[in-house]
């Protein structure tokens, strides 16, 4: 049943398809979070270039094509433990039971052995199972005296033996394709002896910020300026082995320098990310330089808090990000909505939806109609072992100082009004 609190997540066809929600985002009506974030991803098609990459380059790129095991992993039958291999047919009533240890096998050992009737071999971790042997009894279930061992249970056929080709077969594809290359998955492909892999092209971002009033950092504030946090803080998160950034700098809020930066970035990226200009006033002019570009505009309003306006768009054949300036809520908007259509644009399969459940620890009346992203903390968990949060303040804030010292962010749901410590709510962990 689902959580009062708790985010529930819609069907993606009947968020797609519903005329209202397709007409909602550009007629006035905002577009909830779900449906923003699937626009934006129904405006990308995933990366088709590919270049091959030796394995240890590898780490954090999209496979763009399956690889094929070249061996067997493990290569060959072989022991999970420090033991002695026997064969349960020498072993019969009720024990204990006794072999003579004929022989001692350890990792690496390279000769073809036999295990001879009525006989056991000491075998080490990693050591090649003896012909004939079917089984390894681990050495702390064995007293041992001279070349005799004794034990009291039979073990069961296949004990303590890792069959060859039991992680991986020969041949067989080995991990699928848009996956992205963590280091286990390195382990794996080298494994099965795979040292080159087939990536998918890294997605080129330009990244631009705008606003008369920003100062880039190693300068003095004159009056009336800020510090570029935005830029620092977007390239930190577009910081992925499958990106490539172009950072096309701060633009001052001049309609002809944001028109000709778009159409610039436009063609030598496959997205571009903007800050700021895109709200409704005089002194925003995203929206207008979209349109003398032509641009497809695909999402102008969101259901979010913080994070309202959002400008989604394409621009030739670049997808278009203007997210707000305030940089809470461009932090919000980018991780919601852009980062997931990056994601499939850059080929990767895997979604990056990793909400736990937690409980509030806090109270907060709030007005209904927006997803609510609220910084939290917490240093505690109830019964059920899940998280009890902190509120660090509302997520309409544009302040910076709750979301940098957070844990994570709560997720409120539009219809959630009262908020009372205990009731379930979604977290989205940050560290
Ligand atoms: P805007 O979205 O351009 O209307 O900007 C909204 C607020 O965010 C204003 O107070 C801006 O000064 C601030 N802001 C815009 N861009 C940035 C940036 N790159 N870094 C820090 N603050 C910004
Ligand atoms: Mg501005």
């Amino acid at each position: 049943m689902p959580l009062p609190g708790v985010r529930r997540h819609s069907n993606k066809a009947e968020i797609a398809n519903s005329p209202d929600l397709c007409a909602a985002g550009k007629t006035g009506a905002a577009l909830t979070v779900d449906a923003a974030r699937l626009r934006a991803m129904a405006a990308v098609q995933p990366m088709r270039q590919s270049e091959p990459l030796p394995l240890e380059a590898a780490l954090g790129r999209v496979l763009s094509e399956s690889p094929t095991a070249k061996s067997n992993l493990p290569p060959f039958d072989n022991s999970a433990m420090d033991g002695y291999a026997i064969r349960r047919s020498d072993l019969s009533g009720p024990g204990p039971f006794q072999l003579r240890v004929t022989d001692r096998i350890a990792a690496g050992d390279r000769r073809l052995i036999c295990l001879y009737p009525c006989t056991a071999a000491q075998i080490f971790t990693g050591g090649p199972l003896p012909e004939g042997a079917d089984a390894v009894i681990m050495q702390e279930r064995v007293r041992r005296s001279k070349n005799i061992i004794t034990f009291d249970e039979l073990p069961h056929a296949g004990q303590n033996i890792r069959r060859s080709g039991e992680d991986r077969r020969r041949g067989d594809p080995t991990l699928q394709h848009g996956l992205l290359l963590t280091p286990t998955r390195l382990a794996l492909l080298a494994g099965t002896g795979v040292e080159e892999v087939v990536v998918c092209r890294k997605l080129m971002v330009g990244l631009f910020s705008t606003g008369n009033e920003l100062c880039e950092l190693g300068t003095e504030l004159e009056p009336g300026q800020i510090y570029n946090s935005n830029r620092v803080m977007l390239r930190a998160m577009l910081a992925e082995p499958w990106v490539h950034v172009t950072d096309y700098g701060i633009l001052p809020d001049h309609p002809g320098r944001i028109r000709s930066t778009i159409r610039q970035a436009a063609t030598q990226n496959d997205v571009v990310v903007s800050s700021g200009g895109v709200s409704a006033g005089e002194e925003d002019h995203i929206l207008d330089a979209l349109s003398r570009e032509n641009a497809a505009l695909e999402v102008l309003k969101v259901a979010i808090r913080p994070g309202k306006p959002l400008t989604i768009g394409r621009v030739g054949n670049a997808l278009f990000f203007g997210l707000p300036g305030n940089p809470y809520a461009a932090a919000i908007t980018f991780s919601q909505i852009a980062r997931p259509a990056l994601r499939k644009a850059a080929g990767i399969t895997e979604s990056s939806d990793f909400w736990i459940p937690a409980v509030s620890g806090f109270e907060y009346i709030r007005s209904s109609g927006r997803r609510e992203f609220v910084p939290v903390t917490w240093d505690s968990r109830d019964v059920l072992g899940r998280p009890v949060l902190q509120s660090l303040g509302k997520g309409a804030s544009a302040s910076l100082g709750p979301i940098a010292i957070a844990h994570g962010i709560a997720v409120i749901e539009p219809d959630v009004t009262h908020i009372v410590p205990g009731m379930p709510i979604a977290v989205e962990p940050l560290i």
